[in-house]
C-alpha cells in the first residue's frame, strides 16, 4: 500500500478514507503518488481554521510576511530541478518546460516577498476644514484558491503569494490531476513559520470541495482559474452570495503573420506558441492568421518544423513536446480533429494518436490549412497541440479576424513594419499583446489576464494583484 499524501489542514497533514493516484501521463504504469481527497468535513475544517487565523495573520508585520514568502520562493528555487521533475511527471510537460515553471513559481513567492514590504496608501487633505483622509489597503478575508492542472506549480504559486503577501488566509483546491506540486508547495509552506490555520490545502474533486469552497459565507472571495464552463458556475454562485471573484478562463488566441514578416521569428512564434507545453496553454496560439504574400512559405515553414519535433515521454533527453495530460483531453483534441476535418479544413500535418516504448496519451501535432474564422475549430478552445491557419487579404482583414472570438486572453503579429505593430497593440481586443514573441510566455512581475469570455475581474500578479487581494478602506479623522 503506498503511503498516501495528505490534506493540510490547521496546521497539520491528514489523510482521508478516499485518494487519487496520481499518474504519469507519459507511462501509465508510474504512479506518481497517492493523494488524498478531502471530504466536505475537511473543507470545512479548512475554512473554520482559515477563518479563525484571518484576524492574527491580517495584522502581521510587512517583515513577518516578507520572511515567510522569501523562504518559500528561496527554497522553490533551490529544489527547482526536483520540483520541475515531478511537475513534467505528473502533467507532462517537459523537463525543461517543468524546471522552468517550477523557477517561475519561486521568482513570484519572492516577488511578493518584496511587495509585501511596499504596500501604500493615499493620504489627502479633506474637502472640510480640519479634516483629514487616509485611503488604505487591507486583506479582503479569506480566500477560495481554485486552480487548473495546466500550469501545477505556477498557477498555484501567483494566487497563493500575493493572498498571504496581502494578509489573507487561504483555502487552496488543486486540480485533481496534479496534486503533487500542489502538495509540495503546502509541505514547504508548513516549514515556513506561517501561523496555523493561515493557508491550507484540500485536495478532491471539484463538485465537492470546489463546491464547498465557492458557497461557504466564511470565504471572501474566490479566485479562480480554468475552463469557461467551470468559470461560469463559479462566478454565478459568487455573485448570488456578493463574494468577490477572479476569473481567468480560455482563450483562442491569435497570431496574425503579415508579409513583412521575419520568416524565421513567424515560425518560431507560431510553433512555440501553438505546440510546446502540448499546446496546453491558455494562451497558446491556435489561430495562426496569415496574410497571403507569405501564407505558402510560412505554411511550408512550420510543416519543416514540425516533422522535426520528437514528441515523447516528457523526462526524456530531446524531447520537444510531452504527452497530453489524460485520456479525456486525448479523446477532447482528437474529436475536434475530426471535427475540423468534417468542417472542410485540410489537416496538412499530424494529428495522429502515437504509440511510444510506454503506454501514455502522445499525439502528433497538428496543423490544419484552408480553414475559415468562423470554424468550431477557430472558435473553440481545443486545448492540445491543435493550430489552424487562416488565411487573410491583408493587415486590415487579419486584425478583424484576430479579434472575431469570444475570447480575449493574448493576441499577436508578427510584423517589421513599425506601423502596424502600434496599430496592432492599440486595436488588439485582448489583455495581452506580443509582437514577434509567441502568445504564450509572460513575465511574472506584470499583470496577467484577458478581456471578454477569457477573463473577469482585476488582473492577476505584480502589483495589480493587490485588486483582488486587498479591499479599499477611506477613514476620515478631524481633530
Ligand atoms: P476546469 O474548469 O475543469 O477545472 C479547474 C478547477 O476547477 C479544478 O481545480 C477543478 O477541480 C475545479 N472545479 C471543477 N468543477 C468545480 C465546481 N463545480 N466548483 C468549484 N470548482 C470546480 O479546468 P481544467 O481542465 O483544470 O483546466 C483547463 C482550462 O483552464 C482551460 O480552459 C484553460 O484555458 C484554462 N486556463 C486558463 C488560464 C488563464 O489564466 N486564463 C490559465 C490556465 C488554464
Amino acid at each position: 500500500m503506498m503511503q498516501q499524501f495528505g490534506n493540510y489542514i490547521a496546521g497539520e497533514f491528514r489523510t482521508s478514507v478516499d485518494s487519487n493516484s496520481n499518474i504519469n501521463p507519459s507511462d501509465t504504469s508510474d504512479i506518481v503518488g497517492q493523494y488524498a481527497r478531502a471530504t466536505e468535513q475537511d473543507v470545512e475544517d479548512a475554512i473554520a481554521a482559515a477563518a479563525i487565523a484571518q484576524d492574527q495573520w491580517s495584522q502581521s508585520t510587512p517583515q513577518q510576511r516578507h520572511d515567510i514568502l522569501d523562504f518559500v520562493g528561496n527554497e522553490i528555487l533551490a529544489r527547482k530541478e526536483e520540483l520541475g521533475r515531478l511537475l513534467a511527471r505528473e502533467e507532462g510537460k517537459t523537463l525543461p518546460e517543468g524546471i522552468g515553471e517550477a523557477a517561475r513559481a519561486g521568482q513570484i513567492f519572492k516577488f511578493f516577498a518584496g511587495e509585501a514590504l511596499r504596500l501604500t496608501g493615499d493620504h489627502l487633505a479633506s474637502v472640510r476644514p480640519g479634516v483629514e483622509v487616509d485611503v488604505t489597503r487591507e486583506a479582503l478575508g479569506t480566500v477560495g484558491i481554485i486552480t487548473p492542472w495546466n500550469f501545477p506549480i505556477a498557477i498555484p504559486a501567483w494566487k497563493i503569494a500575493p493572498a498571504l503577501c496581502y494578509g489573507n488566509t487561504v483555502v487552496f483546491k488543486p486540480a485533481d490531476l496534479v496534486p503533487g506540486c500542489a502538495w509540495a508547495i503546502a509541505e514547504i509552506l508548513s516549514r515556513s513559520g506561517l501561523p496555523t490555520g493561515v493557508f491550507n490545502l484540500v485536495m478532491g474533486r471539484g463538485s465537492v470541495v470546489g463546491e464547498k469552497i465557492v458557497t461557504d459565507r466564511r470565504i471572501d472571495g474566490v479566485t479562480f482559474t480554468g475552463s469557461v464552463a467551470t468559470g461560469s458556475q463559479i462566478a454565478a454562485k459568487c455573485a448570488a452570495r456578493m463574494a468577490k471573484f477572479q476569473m481567468e478562463m480560455g482563450g483562442k488566441n491569435p497570431l496574425v503573420v503579415l508579409d513583412d514578416a521575419d520568416l524565421d521569428i513567424a515560425v518560431d512564434c507560431a510553433v512555440n506558441g501553438a505546440f510546446f507545453s502540448t499546446g496546453q496553454r491558455c494562451t497558446a496560439s491556435s489561430r495562426l492568421i496569415v496574410t497571403e504574400g507569405i501564407h505558402d512559405r510560412f505554411v511550408d515553414a512550420v510543416i519543416g518544423k514540425l516533422q522535426g519535433l520528437k514528441v515523447d515521454d516528457a523526462l526524456a533527453e530531446g524531447t520537444h513536446i510531452g504527452p497530453v495530460v489524460d485520456e479525456r483531453q486525448l479523446t477532447q483534441d482528437l474529436d475536434y480533429i475530426n471535427i475540423a476535418k468534417a468542417e472542410g479544413a485540410t489537416l496538412a500535418f499530424g494529428g495522429d494518436r502515437l504509440e511510444r516504448s510506454k503506454d501514455g496519451f502522445y499525439l502528433q501535432p497538428a496543423l490544419f490549412t484552408e480553414t475559415e474564422n468562423g470554424m468550431r475549430i477557430n472558435q473553440e478552445e481545443v486545448f492540445g497541440p491543435v493550430a489552424s491557419v487562416v488565411k487573410a487579404k491583408d493587415y486590415e482583414q487579419a486584425l478583424y479576424l484576430a479579434n472575431d472570438t469570444e475570447f480575449g486572453l493574448s493576441s499577436g503579429i508578427c510584423t517589421t513594419s513599425l506601423k502596424y505593430a502600434r496599430h496592432y497593440k492599440a486595436n488588439a481586443k485582448a489583455g495581452m499583446v506580443m509582437v514577434n514573441l509567441p502568445t504564450a510566455g509572460v513575465d511574472y512581475h506584470v499583470p496577467f489576464g484577458g478581456r471578454k469570455g477569457s477573463s473577469f475581474g482585476s488582473r492577476e500578479q505584480g502589483r495589480y494583484a493587490a485588486e483582488f487581494f486587498t479591499t479599499v478602506k477611506t477613514a476620515y479623522t478631524f481633530g
